[in-house]
């Protein structure tokens, strides 16, 4: 039953945190790459790898046929989409399917359900899952806008409902921002997106970034693996994650995630899922759903013991979830920080060769990355080159080894995200975690 051969439809980091869990599954793994990657670590780390073409992403790690054929080539029988690039494209799912190729993830019906935010709204309110108040469903026309701001109240935020990583978002303060948020919003999902529909929301002043981390077997059972607060952010982008949130009590955790256990649990949801949402005075507004595994996955990982990827290959193997909702216990307290290639004020990408590389380690220390002395960080990509997560018995704990780990922690020859970090550690906000969404905006503001 259990699948043989996992082709990994993705690059860096993530690749090589699917391979190492086909490993310890006795699983093979197959790498695919560009020519711009074929010096990568995941390359060198997979049973096989396979080049796919050239270096801009759309001639190869998006290139269905290419991938497809690469599935054909080396006899895997499923392919792990990571996060990112395919993995929430729903065509793509329906191609692999079509193919008699297991995809690792939810089927092609609930990707498409939730990568459309209108639609994934109005089934969450129908599962009972509190939202943000905003328009019924699109936002046809100015006129329609104007309306509805003016019965919700500013200031409001104008969304594209296809838009992702935080573009397509434009907020109104008042009924004078309107036009321009409301035809920005339209270009850019157009643009971006290929999609100009657009809803309306109640724009949260104060918020917290709050999701719940779900996982369905697709037979109608789901549970729950509590919260992580990604509210440190920079243009909509995580910076940093923690779990569990600094602001959710044991009650309050067990009340949310039931309901999104629950929700997911009717549709017959399969694999890992987030359901995002903001967080501000005791309610939670869901925001949107992520239908596969997240970058800041580790953070419920280190504090439930547990491996997300091998429940994804579990589940689509046709096993049974591995645990249930009983036998999950949080321990401890645990914190990832997203460290890029760039370089500070301007968060410029920096690319480039790495002449030497050392990983911190010791107890409690996970390192995410696939960096290696003398390796050039390819242009092309995201500029993501590495997770530290850190996990200790409590928040204390966790932010005494991360900086002890940062320390540590070596990257010669590029420009990287550390020294934000290291200045955050001694923010007596970070410190005592009272953060908004909106707080290290500020904080940029005011150090850079
Ligand atoms: P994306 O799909 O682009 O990531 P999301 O809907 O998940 O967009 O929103 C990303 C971020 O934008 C949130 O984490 C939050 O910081 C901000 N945001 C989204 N909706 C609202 C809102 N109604 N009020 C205030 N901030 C919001």
């Amino acid at each position: 039953m259990m699948l043989k051969k996992i082709l990994i439809a993705n690059r860096g980091e993530i690749a090589l945190r699917v391979i190492r869990a086909c490993r310890e599954m006795g699983v093979a793994s197959v790498a695919v790459h560009s020519t711009a990657d074929s010096d990568a670590m995941h390359v060198r780390m997979a049973d096989e790898a396979i080049c796919i073409g050239p270096a801009p992403s759309n001639q190869s790690y998006l290139h269905v046929p290419a991938i497809i054929s690469a599935c054909e080539i080396s006899g895997a029988d499923a392919i792990h989409p990571g996060y990112g690039f395919l993995s929430e494209n729903a065509a793509f799912v329906q191609v692999v399917e079509d193919h008699a190729i297991t995809f690792i993830g939810p089927s092609a019906e609930h990707i498409r359900m939730m990568g459309d935010k209108i639609t994934a709204k109005e089934t969450m309110k129908a599962l009972g899952v509190p939202c943000v108040p905003g328009s019924e469903g699109g936002v046809p026309d100015y006129e329609t806008a104007q309306r509805v701001a003016e019965e919700i109240g500013y200031p409001v935020i104008i969304k594209a409902t296809a838009g992702g990583g935080g573009r397509g978002m434009k907020l109104a303060r008042s009924a004078a921002e309107l036009e321009t948020a409301f035809r920005t919003a339209r270009s850019e999902g157009k643009a971006a997106f290929g999609n100009d529909e657009v809803y309306l929301e109640k724009y949260l002043d104060t918020p917290r970034h709050i999701e719940i981390q779900v996982f369905g077997d697709g037979k109608g059972t789901a549970v729950h693996l509590g919260e992580r607060d990604c509210s440190l952010q920079r243009r909509h982008q995580k910076v940093l994650e923690e779990a569990p949130g600094p602001s959710i009590t044991p009650e309050l955790r067990a009340r949310i995630g039931k309901t999104c256990a629950d929700a997911v649990a009717k549709i017959g949801y399969r694999g890992a899922g987030t359901i995002e949402f903001l967080y501000e005075n005791g309610e939670f507004y869901f925001i949107e759903m992520n239908t596969r595994l997240q970058v800041e996955h580790p953070v419920t990982e280190a504090i439930f013991g547990v491996d997300l990827v091998r429940e994804q290959i579990r589940v689509a193997s046709g096993l049974p979830l591995s645990f249930t909702q009983d036998d999950l216990h949080l321990n401890g307290h645990a914190i990832e920080v997203r460290i890029n290639a760039e370089k500070l004020p301007n968060f410029t990408p920096c690319p480039g060769r790495v002449e030497t590389y050392h990983a911190p380690g010791g107890l409690g220390v996970r390192m995410d990355s696939a960096l290696y002395s003398g390796y050039t960080i390819p242009p092309y990509y995201d500029s993501l080159i590495a997770k530290l997560i850190v996990h200790g018995r409590d928040r204390p704990e966790a932010l005494a080894r991360l900086n002890r780990a940062l320390g540590e922690l070596i990257i010669d020859g590029v420009d990287s995200s550390v020294p934000l970090f290291r200045a955050l550690l001694s923010e007596p906000d970070v410190q005592h975690g009272t953060y908004d969404i909106h707080w290290l905006e500020k904080f940029l503001a005011q150090t850079l």
